[in-house]
Order: C-alpha cells, then sequence, then structure tokens
C-alpha cells in the first residue's frame, strides 16, 4: 500500500528538478511523510505555545509520549511540531502573542512539520469579542495553512465548552493531526464536543477486535480504507457489487476478511449487511458508506437516470440502511458504541460544473452526517461514554481511477491548486477514516473532515 508520488513531484524532489523548478518559479511539491507502522510520532522536537490550561495539558500528554517538549524556544532549536494554544483568549487583542511568537519560529520547523491549534468553539459563546476572538484563531489557522511549505499542514482542534484538551476525543484529534495519518490534511478542524471515547491500548492497532464494513471495497479508495482498517486491527467485511467480485474478493482475501456482493441500493442491503456480519462475525462495530458513482452531464443535459443513479448510490442508500443499523444497534450484532463514517466529497461542499447530481448527493451526505449524529446520540445507541458517532470525510482531488479520466490539463491544474500542491493518494482518505471511527475520535461526531490539501477541486 505504499503511497504514489506523481511524475512532476517525483522529478522536482531530484536536484537537477529542484533547480529548474525554482528557477522557472514552478510549484515545488514536497514528498509528503506518511505513516508506517513503528514509525515515530515526530521526528523531532515540539513547541507548546500559550499560557492556558490547553498548554500545560498538550505538555503532559506529549510528555507521556515521550516526545521532546520544549515550552521556551532558543534561535538554534529545531521543531517537528508546534501546539499553539488560544483556549483562554477572550477578545481580538488576546490572538496577537501567541501568533506573533508562533510567527517567530516559522523558519525552524523541519519538512512536514505541523501546527495544531487549539480553541474553543466559537459557536459556544455569546459574547461577541470572545466569539470574534476564537473564530479570528480559525482564519488565521488557515492563512497559516496556506503558508506552510516543505508538506507543512496547519490544523485546529475546537474544544467544546467544558471539554479539556486530556479529554480522550481531544487527545485522540491531537495526535492524529501531528502523526503522518493526516499528511494530506490542512487548514481543518477537528471539533470535540464531548468527552465520549476513549484512548485506544494499543496506538498502532486503534481497531483491534473491531468488525469493519466497508462497501466499495474492490478498488481504490475502499480498498485502501480496508487495507488500513485491517492494518489498525480491525476485521474486514467488504460489500461490493457482484460484477467487482472478483477484484473484492482479491481485497478481502489478502486481509483475511470476508466478502459480501450486494448493491446497495437493493431494499435489504442494510439487513444482508446485518445478516452477514452475525452469521460470519458475531458482530459489527463500525461502518464505511464509501461505494459512490458519478455520472457527470451539465444540467442542461441531465437526464432522470444519471440524476436518480447518483441519489441512490451515493446518498439514498446510505440513509436506508443506517435506518436499518441504528434499529439494531445495541440488540446483538451491532454494537452500541457504533461508528459510522460516510464519504463526503470537496464537489459537496464547492460545487462543481458538470456535477450538480453528485453535489447534490455529497451535500446530501454531509447533512445525513449531521442530522444523524443527534439520532446517534440518543436512547439505544449512544448517549453514554460508549456511545455512537457518524462522522464524513471530504475527499480533495485524490489520485484514483476517477481522478485519471479527467483531461490531462484539468487534473494537472487539480493537482497543484492546493497548499500542497499535489493529489493525495487513496490511503490519506483511508488514515482519517480510520481515526474517525477509532475509539480516539469518540468525542467527535456529525462532523465533515476535509481530506484535500486545502483545495477544493476534484471530484
Ligand atoms: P471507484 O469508482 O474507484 O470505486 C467505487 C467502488 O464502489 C467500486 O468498487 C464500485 O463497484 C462500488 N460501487 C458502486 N456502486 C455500488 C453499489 N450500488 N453497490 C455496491 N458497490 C458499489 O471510486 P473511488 O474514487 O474509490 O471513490 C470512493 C468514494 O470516494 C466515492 O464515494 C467517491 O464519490 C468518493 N470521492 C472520491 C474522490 C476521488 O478523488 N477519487 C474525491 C471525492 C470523493
Amino acid at each position: 500500500m505504499a503511497a504514489q508520488t506523481d511524475t512532476y513531484t517525483a522529478l522536482v524532489n531530484q536536484p537537477l528538478g529542484q533547480k529548474i523548478a525554482a528557477a522557472l518559479g514552478l510549484p515545488q511539491p514536497a514528498v509528503l511523510r506518511r505513516y508506517e507502522p513503528g514509525q515515530r510520532l515526530v521526528e523531532g522536537s515540539v513547541l507548546v505555545l500559550g499560557d492556558g490550561h490547553a498548554a500545560d495539558e498538550a505538555a503532559a500528554v506529549l510528555l507521556d509520549w515521550d516526545l521532546d517538549v520544549r515550552r521556551q524556544p532558543s534561535p538554534s532549536d529545531r521543531f517537528s511540531a508546534v501546539i499553539a494554544c488560544y483556549d483562554n483568549v477572550v477578545a481580538p487583542g488576546d490572538l496577537s502573542a501567541t501568533t506573533l511568537h508562533l510567527g517567530s519560529v516559522q523558519r525552524q520547523l523541519g519538512p512536514s512539520a505541523r501546527v495544531i491549534t487549539v480553541f474553543r468553539d466559537p459557536a459556544g459563546t455569546d459574547r461577541p469579542a470572545t466569539r470574534a476572538a476564537r473564530q479570528g484563531v480559525e482564519g488565521m489557522t488557515r492563512s497559516l495553512a496556506h503558508e506552510m511549505r516543505r508538506g507543512g499542514t496547519a490544523n485546529g482542534i475546537i474544544l467544546g465548552q467544558d471539554i479539556a484538551l486530556s479529554a480522550p476525543g481531544a487527545v485522540g484529534a491531537l495526535r492524529f493531526l501531528l502523526s503522518a495519518r493526516s499528511a494530506f490534511v490542512s487548514g481543518q478542524f477537528i471539533p470535540v464536543g464531548t468527552d465520549g471515547g476513549s484512548r485506544p491500548a494499543d496506538w498502532e492497532r486503534p481497531l483491534a477486535g473491531k468488525v469493519a464494513v466497508v462497501t466499495g471495497a474492490a478498488r481504490g479508495i475502499g480498498a485502501a480504507i480496508a487495507e488500513t482498517l485491517h492494518r489498525d486491527g480491525a476485521t474486514i467485511v467488504g460489500v461490493d457489487v457482484p460484477a467487482a467480485g472478483e477484484a473484492l474478493a482479491g481485497v478481502v482475501n489478502r486481509l483475511s476478511g470476508t466478502a459480501l456482493q450486494l448493491d446497495i441500493t437493493a431494499p435489504d442491503a442494510g439487513r444482508r449487511i446485518l445478516a452477514h456480519c452475525a452469521e460470519r462475525h458475531g458482530r459489527m462495530d463500525i461502518v464505511v458508506h464509501n461505494a459512490g458513482i458519478t455520472r457527470d452531464k451539465k444540467l442542461a443535459n441531465m437526464d432522470a437516470a444519471r440524476w436518480d443513479a447518483v441519489m441512490a448510490v451515493n446518498i439514498e442508500s446510505q440513509l436506508a440502511m443506517n435506518r436499518e443499523f441504528l434499529a439494531a444497534s445495541g440488540q446483538g450484532v451491532a454494537s452500541d458504541g457504533l461508528r459510522i463514517a460516510a464519504l463526503a466529497s470537496t464537489s459537496g461542499i464547492a460545487g462543481n460544473a458538470g456535477q450538480t447530481n453528485y453535489a447534490a448527493s455529497k451535500a446530501g451526505v454531509m447533512g445525513m452526517v449531521a442530522a444523524t449524529a443527534r439520532l446517534m446520540a440518543g436512547v439505544g445507541i449512544g448517549g453514554d461514554e460508549g456511545g455512537g458517532t457518524i462522522n464524513a470525510v471530504a475527499p480533495g482531488f485524490i489520485e484514483t481511477e476517477m481522478t485519471a479520466r479527467i483531461p490531462l490539463a484539468t487534473r494537472e491544474v487539480g493537482r497543484r491548486l492546493n497548499s500542497l500542491q499535489q493529489g493525495g493518494q487513496p490511503v490519506d482518505v483511508a488514515e482519517a477514516i480510520a481515526f474517525l471511527v477509532s475509539d480516539a475520535a469518540g468525542g467527535t461526531s456529525g462532523h465533515t473532515l476535509r481530506v484535500c490539501g486545502q483545495g477544493l477541486m476534484g471530484a
């Protein structure tokens, strides 16, 4: 599952290519640091800035992970990451000290460095000045993400009103954003709204003992998700259409999982998945709604077949299956702390010519996730520390068969027009999904996380 680098990125990372690109002012995408089992969480020192509780909590968590933590930088230090804590800001004037401090160490950051801001939910206050300050951190973080170089990223953790950075979900988000698992996530925020979830016994195998259903697992992003969840310890149930049966068998056999040939638009799809999990594995802990299709046409040329097929596969099937899963949760097969993740798309956020049907379905996924989170926090499923969660991931430009079909010139623009100046890999989406379905993300629900290198183009 080694991540591949596109030809241009490989070229500009050779000495001669680097010189030519620099001389011509061409983009110089870096080879991103990606996760490998056994890898160090970060290579070098981590600087913690800020003077509220969160900074002390961050330092304690990082020390617990045996990292080299600094609170006061010296000019000769080199950092792999900076955690900038703004949890105590009450007015815009409070932003400057920590922010300028952060700016003063920018040139001391190594390759694939991480900047992580920590602040409280802007919507959690009625005070205009406090909300302005908190929201100001968002704007600053997004701009800094555009300014990061050499594969570096900047992201934020948004803490709910009474949530400490030492809460399990906040610790999980911190670790994901620090790690190479978040290589293609930049300019994004992970809200931690509850103190649900738990720290895994083993951070290398956070899904040990879980049974995970992945739809559309025969190829592309779905196959990468199946491989990544398996690497993290889960037993895989791969679902795909009968026509993809051979490819599906190839994927699940490699992962010692089981295959279920099924069109997810079938009215009994949810029930058949539950029955398969009951019979073959005795449980179902994780569902990843990955299967999706495009049928692109400008709206003036759109026909009912294209519109209806995209809506049926991309959103209506997910709604129908979730109804079955929620009804069954806590009653045998579907675990009480069920974790659901769904594939949205940056098309559903920014829109894309020729994709009214696809964007409607993917924006629909984001809405579905937000509303279902509230259902899952209710009785039966969720509601306590073992509660269920549902989140979405919105990939931007990812190097797959789907994007390989885009005409070359458009594809090249799509690749370069983001802060990391390259397309993402299927594994980048898979890493975000693996995090969101883990118990370490138990404090986050109803959220859509973009995996797009801070670009908005892509299928
Ligand atoms: P893909 O076309 O390579 O794979 C999709 C898989 O889903 C296939 O194996 C297909 O057989 C299966 N599938 C389709 N309809 C099905 C059905 N009715 N029942 C069961 N299985 C079905 O696509 P991909 O590029 O790997 O994309 C995976 C997901 O990510 C999709 O939801 C897609 O919309 C989303 N996405 C992809 C990109 C990208 O850049 N590739 C960007 C944003 C979002």
